[in-house]
Order: C-alpha cells, then structure tokens, then sequence
C-alpha cells in the first residue's frame, strides 16, 4: 500500500536534495564534503586538552551490533542482563583506576560529569547540616565548563590565582580557604593542570580544603597522563569526572556523543545520581541528570574494549608514552620557542604549551597566522589562545607515531625560519606565507602569482607533502567575524517562512 503524505505543501525544498538522484553521485558528493574535513586520516589533531587519540577499529566494531544499539535504555533489566555485566564491569575498572568506590555513567560529557559530581557534594554537605557550604573556589587556569558547571549546581565561584610554574598558587590558596573557611563548599582542581604540567603540591592542596571542611572536585579530563601510573583517590580528592570521549577512545571531533562519568569516595557513593525510574527508591541520590540510567550506553562498548584489550600493562604504558611524547615535543622545539609551563624538574605532563607573544610584539605574526600555516604543512592546529593568549597547547597522545611527531617538529622549525625572515627583513611583514596562510589549490594555481614567495613554498613547504597533500579548500577568513555571524549558504529564513 502507498502511504499518502499528510504534508500537502513542498517540502525539503533546498537544491541539495534534490541535486544527487543515484546512489553514485550521493556517494560522490559526501566523499566531496568529508575531504574538506581534516579528520585523524589525514594526520595529527593535536589539540592539547582534547586528546585526540586512535580510535581503533577492533574498539568501534560492537557498537554497531544490535545486542547493543537496537535496546531501550528502560528495558526491564531481565533483558539487559548482558548490558549490566558491561556496565558494572567498566564501573569496577574505572573504580580500579581512579582508586574510588562509586561511578556513575550517567553524565553524556565531561562538564555535565563536572555538573553531577557537584550536585553530589551538595547533597552531601546538605546531608551533614552544612548547605550554607555554597563557595567553590577554581584556579584560573580551569576549563571554561568549571565555573560554568559550579555557576549551575549553586555554587558562587571565588578564582584562585596561579604561580609561574602554571600551578595553584598555594599562598593565595591559603588565603582563600581562610576567608571562605565556614562557607567553603569545593576546590575544582584539573589535574595535571591545563598548563600541562602535574601539581607537586597537589596532597597539600587536598588536605588544606578538607581542612576547612570542602571538598575537592578533580577534573579528570588529563586522565590521559594518569591511567595506570596514578589515582586521583590517592591525592585526597573526593570525585573525578573521566571523559570516556578522550582518555578512553571513543570519537569525539565534531561533537557528541560523549560519556563522563563521575567516580566517588565512599562517603559520596550515596548521593550519585539514580539508576532507578522511581528515585524515591534511593532516597539520597541527586536524581537522574540524563534522561537515561547509564547515558550514551550505546558507545560503552568502545571504552570497555579499549581497557579489555590494553590489559593493565598497556594501559600504563599508553600513559608513559603520552608523556614521553609530549615531552620529546618540548625538548625538540625549546630552541626554536618558548615552553611556557615546566615544572621545577624542567619536564611537561603530556601536553605543553608553546608561548608566542614575544615573536607578535618582534614581527606582528599572531599564533593564529601559525595555525592557519599548519594547514599548508598538512596538520590540524594545535589548541589556540587557551588556557592563555598567544599560545598553542600541544598535545600529542600516544598514539601518534615518532615518525609523525617528528614531522610536526619539523613543520613548526620551518615556520620558526620563516617567523625569522619576517623579524630579519628579508621578508615582507604582511605579504608572507604566514600572514597569507592558508593557501588553497586555487590560489596557488592561479594565473596570476604576485606574491614573494614562490607557489611550492606556499604549498608544499614540506619535501614528503609531494606524494601526500591535504588541501584546504578555504583561504584565510575573519575568525572573529565568522563566530558573530551566522552565515548560511541556504535561503534565509525569512524566505522559507515566507512560502
Ligand atoms: C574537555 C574538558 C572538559 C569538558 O569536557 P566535555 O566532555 O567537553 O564537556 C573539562 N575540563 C577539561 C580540562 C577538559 O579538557
């Protein structure tokens, strides 16, 4: 029988759906789309923070078998039973490697994770009598989504500033836990920091805030420089957020969906977020902060290969190879530009972040004019301007190869050299490769070439890029305007709401 649309008037309207009308062309014309996208297939995303690690085939297979992506969240649990042995099986590892005693699933993302597990230490201060407990002190170098996520959960955020290792500043930590002493309800701590560097200080930091009755959230989204070599529970911290979504290999570019779950102390385990429909059943608990009991369920299944196949010994090892790689990447580039953060041994943690400001106020070359640059050299930016302006946080998981960071070091020597041009005179301060990057094959190939430089400099600067080139199919464009502006290549929406 033929269904007969409800609709009466045209609709999907717009060319493009129209536009591919066989199998061949739609393939073509997606094909089109993902290879203007610079994804892990064409070489390094170091996005420091982000950790941009291998998402391995073997680790994505079952998420496609529909054991695990044909089941309703709210099944009666007799027929999840397979789930469950999952789920609390990556519940009792992720508990192994943080040394907690509790987890909940159930936050899709790191900061809701962050949202969750301060809810938890409410519950938990309002459980003692406390719920005057409402300060959450956040050092400046946290994560946008910390103060965000306290802001949500009720708390008022008090900043602690940050010395010139990249580290809590434990003189004004003091004071703070002093003048907010009755009032304190929590310390959010990343650790290691997001200056890249571990925190020596960070059982002190734990026992102070405890001292004065808080509570100590670690934002575990660094856990890539932890998993197997330390557990935040053993600093003195009382919950963690993990995201799944970069410590342990599912995709995250471009978006969702993601999992952060939280893991707790004993005393916290109580007030997690409910399982259960009925909360009334756990009477402690925060409630649900998802509207299903275990979150993207679905994507669990990549974490859990991961860990079952790495086994606790290549767990380790992925740790201590992020860090080596990370610091191979210091160490290499140091004599071309500066590492802002090290800690007092002179090392980073697995990210390290690289301070440009000298060479704007030398040649008015801007960290962005090198991440555009990057693209022509075959490689994602780093992390730009965070967590401080005019730098680059680079961090290049272990999954990238010597070979590859090696070509990364290479490319930003060569932009070190044509960064020496600009400053010596010998090249022009606005007509340069850098401040002209990104270069797109039309540009370059065009009739007309009236730049100083030649075409292959602009977009082969690397010898190997003859054999493997990723063009980007944009020249420079005005970030700032482009981010205040909406801009659609459709029919706007008032000529839609028109027909
Ligand atoms: C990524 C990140 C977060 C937030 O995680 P989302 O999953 O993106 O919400 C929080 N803190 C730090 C340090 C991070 O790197």
């Amino acid at each position: 029988m033929r269904s007969v649309p409800l609709r009466n008037k045209p609709w999907l309207n717009t060319p493009v759906f129209k536009k591919y009308r066989s199998e061949m062309e739609l393939i073509r014309y997606i094909q089109t789309l993902a290879s203007r996208d610079f994804s892990l297939i064409n070489g390094m995303i170091p996005l420091g923070s982000c950790t941009m690690k291998l998402n391995a085939t073997s680790q994505l297979l079952p998420v496609s078998w529909k054991e695990f992506s044909s089941i309703h969240p709210f099944v009666p649990t007799q027929q999840s039973q397979g789930y469950i042995a999952l789920t609390n099986q990556l519940e009792d590892w992720l508990c192994a490697l943080t040394g907690f005693k509790g987890v909940s699933l159930q936050p899709n993302a790191g900061s809701q994770g962050e949202f969750a597990g301060l809810l938890v230490i409410r519950a938990w201060h309002q459980s003692c009598g406390q719920s005057n407990r409402n300060v959450c002190l956040i050092p400046k170098s946290a994560h946008g989504t910390n103060p965000a996520s306290a802001v949500m959960a009720g708390f008022r955020v008090v900043s602690v500033a940050c010395d010139q290792y990249g580290n809590i500043d434990f003189q004004d930590l003091s004071v703070k836990v002093e003048k907010y002493s009755s009032q304190l309800g929590a310390l959010m701590i990343t650790y290691p920091s997001t200056h890249g560097v571990f925190e020596p200080n960070i059982k002190q930091i734990c026992e102070q805030v405890h001292n004065h009755g808080g509570q100590v959230y670690l934002d575990g989204a660094n856990l890539n420089a932890q998993v197997g070599l330390c557990r935040p529970a053993a600093f003195g911290a009382d919950v963690c957020h993990l995201n799944l979504h970069k410590t342990f290999c599912i995709p995250h570019g471009g978006g969702g969906p993601g999992v952060g779950p939280i893991a707790v102390s004993s005393h916290l385990v109580p007030f997690l977020p409910s399982k259960k429909i009925d909360c009334s059943i756990e009477s402690s608990a925060i409630g649900s902060i998802s509207s299903a009991p275990f979150g993207s369920a679905s994507i669990l299944p990549i974490s859990w290969m991961y860990i079952r196949m790495m086994g606790a010994e290549g767990l380790r090892k992925a740790s201590a190879l992020a860090i080596l790689s990370a610091n191979f990447i210091a160490s290499r580039l140091e004599p071309y530009y500066k590492v802002l953060f090290k800690a007092p041994n002179g090392k980073v943690a697995h990210e390290c972040i690289l301070d440009f400001r000298d060479i704007k106020k030398k040649t008015g070359i801007e960290v962005d004019d090198i991440a555009k640059r990057l693209m022509d050299y075959g490689f994602h930016a780093p992390t730009i301007s965070w967590p401080v302006a005019g730098t680059l946080m680079i961090e290049p998981t272990e999954s990238e190869s010597l070979e590859e960071i090696n070509r990364f070091c290479l490319a930003m020597i060569s932009i070190h050299s044509e960064i020496k041009a600009i400053e010596s005179g010998r090249t022009d301060v606005s007509n340069n490769p850098l401040r002209l990057a990104p270069h797109t094959m039309s540009i370059v190939t065009s009739e007309n070439w009236d730049r100083p430089y030649s075409r292959k400099q602009a977009a082969f600067p690397l010898e190997d890029q003859l054999k493997n080139k990723f063009w980007p199919s944009v020249s420079r464009i005005d970030n700032a305007f482009g981010d205040r502006n909406l801009i659609c290549s459709c029919r706007t929406v008032e000529e839609i709401a028109e027909e």
